[in-house]
Parts: structure tokens; C-alpha cells; sequence
């Protein structure tokens, strides 16, 4: 009945129960029906890592046909920050990044996606705190599994499931062509991150392959129009690679390029990833370029690495299989 229906809902979604013996308000002979027929969520934890600092934690979830997907918890002022996967690996093939180079396993399901909210929200309010915010920032390119991220969004925000505001949800993406029209139609206003990389098309190419389609001038014009039509400020996210993309060039064309724009650009240090041929900027060419781009007038911040003991950072997410894990 929808009375029944509404009671599982609250318990899933609200609550986030693991498990249907948790489920106290049902009868247990109703309870033990359910158990036969269903399994609570379709992704589960196979591996919980924690970093050295004691707050990020890494969880390693499979899915039913054993695909395997990284989540990451980061301490955040308020709360933590949940980092989630939309696919598991990726195809879009960035020659930097660990889940590019391992390839595309297969999209996630809109369920999958938010099991990942609901398995990592248990764990925070069993030690005390909660999930502040939630980024799509884990594997995977969101635009290239649209319905289901769409899906998945509806399902954090609405008030029924999960009921996060659409303030603390933020999408990134390399953008695809006419996908950041697409989310911009959205009834959500969330974050929209773009990772650009590159101050021109001849070097971003290399480093976004689906980039040769799909050039800057088209990106910039889809990145202003969700500018435009959600009031909110995008950020560029902008990975520091050694003699790749870091000059004082570089940062003076990349002011040029975003003049204008209701926008920040957020420099990351690079993190090794095993059988890419990238370095990471040194950290004073970071601090120059972060000055040589603010004095152009472009708002600009430099991440702080989190979690690189357990390969917990952004783009080292490659479900991978862990020593010791059956
Ligand atoms: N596919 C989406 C979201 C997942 S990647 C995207 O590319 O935006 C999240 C961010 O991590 C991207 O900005 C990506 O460029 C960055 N990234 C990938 N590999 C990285 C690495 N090894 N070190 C630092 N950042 C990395
Ligand atoms: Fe995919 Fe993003 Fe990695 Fe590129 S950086 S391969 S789009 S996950």
C-alpha cells in the first residue's frame, strides 16, 4: 500500500537504514517478506579506508555484477563533503587521470548513484557528523550518463528521499556538446564545475580528448548561458601539470578567456597516477600562476590535497582492487 510504501521510504531514505531488520515500525512478518525479495541497496561496501588525517575516508563499494566504484568523504568546515562516482571508470580518456586510463566498465543506475549518499551518510552520523555537501566529482563523466545523474539529482534534493538542498550538490564535468544547455533547463539550480585545464584548444586537446569536437569557443558559450540562466557562478577547475598548461602565458590567456565571466578558477595540484607521464607544477609555479591569473581579474583559489596516502584524491579514483580484499 502507499501507507507501507511511504514507511520503507522514510526508512531508506530518511533514515538511511542498511538493513530491513532495522525497519522497527513494520511487522516482522511483513519484515522478513521484504528480506526475500529485496536487497536494501544495490551497491556494497567491500573496502572502508581512512586516510592518515583521520577524517577523509575512502570506501570502496561493488555493484551486483561485482563492477567496482570509489566514494570519498572530505572533512569540509561544515560537515564533510560526500565525492561520488557516476560510472563506473570512464571513456572519455584524459591521458592524466587513473580512471581515464582504465576505460568506461559501465554507467551507474540512478540508484546506485544515490546508494553512495545513503551508505556514506550512515557512516558520518554513526561518527557523530554529516554530510554537508555532495560533489560529482568521483569517476566518471556526469554528462555522459545524463538520465540517470538527472535521476539521482531529483532523488538527493526532493524532500520525499533524501531532502538536500540543491545549493550543496555541485556537477562536474569536461562538457559535452549541448549537455550544459541541458542541465541549465534542470529545476535544480546546483553547482556546475568545468574542468577546462587549458587556456586554448591546441593544448586542451591533449588533455580532453573529447575536446577535439567540441572546442573552447563552443564550451565558454554553453558555461555563459548556464551563467546567465541560473544566477550561479561557475567554477573552472584547472589541474597543474609541469611544462604542460602552467606558464605566465598560459595564466595571462586563460584571465583573457574568462574576462568577464561570473566565474573562479580553482588550481589543483596534480597527483601522481601510475602510468601517466604527467608531473605536477611545483607549488611556487602554483602561487605564481594563482597571481599572474588574480591580476587579470579572475577570482582564484588552489585545492588542498586531502587524502593521497589511500589514493583518495580527485582523479586517482580507479577501482582497483585492494591487497588483501577477497
Ligand atoms: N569526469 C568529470 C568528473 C570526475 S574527475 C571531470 O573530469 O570533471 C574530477 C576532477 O579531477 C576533474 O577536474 C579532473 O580533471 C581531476 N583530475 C583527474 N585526475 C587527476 C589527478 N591525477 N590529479 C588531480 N586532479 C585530477
Ligand atoms: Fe573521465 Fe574526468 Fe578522468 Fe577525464 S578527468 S577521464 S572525464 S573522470
Amino acid at each position: 500500500s502507499r501507507y507501507r510504501g511511504d514507511q520503507i521510504g522514510r526508512w531508506l531514505y530518511r533514515r538511511s537504514a542498511t538493513d530491513i531488520s532495522q525497519m522497527s515500525d513494520l511487522s516482522s512478518a511483513l519484515r522478513e517478506k521484504l528480506k526475500r525479495s529485496f536487497h536494501v541497496h544495490g551497491l556494497r561496501i567491500e573496502r572502508s579506508l581512512e586516510s592518515l588525517d583521520g577524517v577523509t575516508r575512502k570506501l570502496l563499494l561493488a555493484g551486483h555484477d561485482r563492477v567496482l566504484v570509489e566514494s570519498v568523504l572530505l572533512p569540509r568546515r561544515h560537515g564533510l563533503a560526500l565525492c561520488l562516482s557516476s560510472q563506473a571508470g570512464c571513456s572519455m580518456g584524459c591521458p592524466f587521470c587513473a580512471t581515464g586510463l582504465g576505460g568506461l566498465r559501465r554507467n551507474l543506475t540512478a540508484g546506485e548513484i544515490v546508494d553512495q549518499f545513503l551508505l556514506t551518510r550512515s557512516l558520518a552520523l554513526a561518527s557523530g557528523t554529516d554530510i554537508g555537501s555532495i560533489v560529482y566529482m568521483g569517476m566518471g563523466e556526469p554528462l555522459a550518463n545524463l538520465d540517470n545523474v538527472k535521476r539521482s539529482v531529483e532523488r538527493l534534493v526532493s524532500d520525499e528521499y533524501c531532502g538536500l538542498g540543491a545549493r550543496r550538490i555541485t556537477l562536474s564535468t569536461i562538457g559535452l556538446r549541448g549537455r550544459i544547455r541541458n542541465l541549465a533547463g534542470w529545476p535544480w539550480k546546483i553547482g556546475l564545475a568545468i574542468s577546462l585545464h587549458a587556456p586554448n584548444d591546441e593544448v586542451r586537446r591533449r588533455l580532453v580528448p573529447p575536446s577535439r569536437s567540441f572546442g573552447l569557443a563552443e564550451l565558454m558559450a554553453e558555461s555563459m548561458y548556464y551563467q546567465r540562466k541560473t544566477g550561479r557562478r561557475v567554477s573552472y577547475e584547472y589541474v597543474m601539470l609541469e611544462s604542460v598548461n602552467d606558464s605566465n602565458d598560459q595564466a595571462k590567456a586563460l584571465g583573457d578567456l574568462l574576462a568577464g565571466q561570473l566565474c573562479h578558477v580553482n588550481l589543483i595540484p596534480y597527483n601522481a597516477v601510475a602510468g601517466a607521464n604527467y608531473r605536477g607544477s611545483a607549488s611556487d609555479t602554483i602561487e605564481r600562476f594563482r597571481r599572474t591569473l588574480e591580476a587579470t581579474g579572475v577570482a582564484v583559489t588552489i585545492r588542498r590535497p586531502r587524502g593521497r596516502d589511500i589514493a583518495a584524491a580527485c582523479g586517482q579514483l580507479a577501482g582497483a582492487r585492494v591487497e588483501g580484499s577477497p
